[in-house]
């Protein structure tokens, strides 16, 4: 009898101990924080392509497209299952992103949904931007791939804080030849020359039309040559692809190589690109001072047919509120401060501008109101975020709203194609968990989850200050 006791006192001792000692372990795991706090500030990379659907990689569940280095850096980092871009088409997105404001707030949002070569407006020079802030904590700052949002003093690059400019204006199917035959942009072999779109170093222009087989390629070399150049210290470079917009290119080595078409070809090279920024990053031993974030701008252009990617089980694409039109891959990479790992906590691209802000120990005035949070405590400490609403705009109207798991429609419209929204008396509601591809609405069950929503959605709107709009 003694001795059963003395035994089962020993093990108690020890489970006891065991546990504390794993209790101390996970503690100290969870008071991480990023490995460029205590020294000199964490570089920042954000990576983001362009109509990139939700299930268009491998680590995001696509059966053709094979990614490894992107699947990699999911595995290394941590992959949100719920990571929404802030608009669903591309200008607006860019202005949220780098403001961290929904794009009501700036005015870059419209009927005319994207800025035109001939649109007068663009993101106002008032707006504060992530280089800028980041600027001025020591930061370099460059941008390189896609802009689109403005080609207007004030609008362009350098005005908004990058010290460094290498890419396209706007679209790669802008300023299309007048005698481009009817379905080129989304042809799977688009005449090379036909979009007369400049390539753009520091504002002047250096080729055009630009020779979008290579594109890929000298984002790339510019990206690596730059992470090289400013090693010694703390840069932010965002690196905003052309593809998979259509009309598509890909480089020789790259063409003709996926399963997936022109289109798969597009996003392996864009995975080669990711690879090699990764490389690099770990040959210079700056692989755990720099966070790495990768996303889209929104969903995947679903007219363009073959040409257009895939949303995996979401509903509808690019242009659409619903959510294949803005729930986009999104992963977040700083080996040794993020740990591995897959969260279905919702975040968004406006959530970038004040976790860049936190990491840089930057501060902001107090008087700027951004609609993002700091996501360090979820990337750095494993911990949850307060909730919050997830507010879906079209254009500058606002469509639905999430809150927790469920989605209320307030209007509903596919992404093109559909002339007219239709407005729902009684909003459409789907509870996201059980019905991602919201195809059956519960709002019958659920009438106080919609008066709740529509609370939310109020205050929200009694908060915002609608922007000079800058797209008509
Ligand atoms: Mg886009």
């Amino acid at each position: 009898m003694t001795k059963i006791h003395f035994t089962s006192l020993i093990l108690l001792v020890f489970s006891r101990l065991f546990c504390s000692l794993l209790d101390a372990g996970l503690k100290e795991a969870g008071n991480k924080q990023p490995a460029g706090s205590s020294s000199s500030p964490a570089n920042i990379i954000v990576i983001f392509a362009d109509d990139l659907g939700y299930g268009d990689l491998g680590c995001y569940g696509s059966p053709v497209i094979r990614t490894p280095h992107l699947d990699q850096l999911a595995a290394e980092g941590l992959r949100f299952t719920d990571f929404y871009s802030a608009a669903e088409v591309c200008s607006p997105s860019r202005a949220a992103l780098l403001t961290g404001r929904y794009p009501i707030r700036s005015g870059m949002c419209g009927s005319r949904r994207v800025l035109f070569p001939n649109s007068r407006g663009g993101l106002p020079a008032a707006e504060l931007t992530i280089p800028e802030v980041l600027k001025s904590s020591g930061y370099t700052t460059a941008h390189i791939g896609k802009w689109h949002l403005g080609i207007h003093e004030g609008s362009r690059p350098l005005d908004q804080g990058f010290d460094f400019s290498f890419g396209l204006p706007y679209s790669n199917d802008m300023d299309g030849r007048a005698d481009l035959p009817k379905g080129a942009t989304g042809s799977p072999n688009p005449p090379s020359d036909g979009w007369n779109v400049p390539l753009i170093r520091n504002g002047e222009v250096i080729e055009q039309p630009a020779v979008q087989e290579t594109l890929t390629r000298r984002y790339t070399d510019e990206a690596l040559k730059f992470i090289h150049e400013n090693q010694q210290r703390p840069f932010f470079m965002y690196l905003a692809h052309t593809f998979p917009h259509v009309p598509l290119f890909a480089s020789e080595e790259f063409r003709g190589r996926s399963r997936a078409g022109i289109y798969g070809d597009t996003v392996e090279e864009l995975d080669w690109s990711v690879g090699r920024i990764l490389d690099v990053l770990r040959e210079l031993k700056l692989d755990q001072k720099t966070f790495v974030f990768f996303s889209s701008d929104n969903g995947p252009w679903l007219i363009m047919g073959q040409q257009g990617g895939s949303a995996g089980p979401l509903r509808d694409g690019k242009g659409s509120t619903w959510e294949g039109g803005m729930r986009v891959p999104g992963i977040a990479w700083m080996p040794g401060s993020i740990a591995p790992g897959v969260t279905s906590v919702p975040a968004s691209t406006l959530d970038l501008f004040p976790t860049t802000v936190a990491l840089s120990q930057s501060t902001l005035p107090e008087e700027l109101v951004i609609d993002g949070t700091d996501l360090s405590p979820l990337l750095f400490q494993e911990s949850n975020l307060p909730a919050r609403p997830y507010f879906y705009y079209r254009g500058d109207q606002l469509f639905a709203c999430r809150l927790g798991e469920w989605k209320a429609h307030f209007s509903t419209q596919t992404g093109y194609g559909q002339p007219k929204p239709e407005v729902h008396d009684v909003p459409m509601l789907f509870h996201l968990g059980r019905d991602v591809s919201e195809k059956r609405s519960v709002a019958g069950d659920h009438p106080e989850v919609i008066e709740e929503i529509r609370r939310v959605v109020e205050k929200h709107q009694m908060n915002v200050t609608r922007g000079t709009p800058q797209f008509e």
